[in-house]
């Protein structure tokens, strides 16, 4: 289960944080969802379904 999280970085740090799926940019609130002991970064909720669809499919595929 995920939750949200805030980044702590001020604006001069310039600590840049990535979403997994899309690799947009997040400038402040980010979801979080750990997995397998390390944390996995989103937009939001949608951007994780999205990303264990995406791998649910490849691992199918492969
Ligand atoms: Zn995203």
């Amino acid at each position: 289960m995920g939750a949200w999280r805030r980044n702590p970085a001020q604006w001069y740090e310039q600590t840049m944080v990535y979403c997994e799926l899309c690799g947009r940019v997040i400038p402040k609130n980010f979801w979080v969802v750990e997995e397998d002991s390390r944390e996995l970064i989103f937009c939001d909720p949608d951007c994780e379904q999205l990303y264990r669809d995406y791998w649910v499919q490849t691992r199918r595929q492969a």
